[in-house]
């Protein structure tokens, strides 16, 4: 992990705001759901991304019955 260089400060209600930059390349536009991770003294935001109950992957993640599946799972689960 690199070091931005961008500081930011905390406001009293304990919120920042991330780089428009970062945003944009990330399409982290509003309503976007991040993941908080915290590590050895660290926090880690990313893009949350919603994956497979089944198998782990994000891609094609629809949910169904509250569970999400991606669709190489549901061709799975159809025996296609
Ligand atoms: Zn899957």
């Amino acid at each position: 992990m690199k070091t931005s260089g961008i500081v930011r400060k905390i406001d009293e209600l304990g919120r920042i705001v991330l780089p428009i930059e970062m945003r944009n390349r990330l399409e982290m536009g509003p309503g976007v759901g991040v993941e908080i991770f915290f590590e050895n003294d660290a926090i880690t935001l990313r893009k949350y991304e919603p994956t497979c109950t089944f198998c782990g992957s994000a891609k094609d993640v629809t949910e169904f019955k509250g569970k999400k599946v991606c669709k190489s799972c549901i061709d799975e689960m159809c025996g296609k």
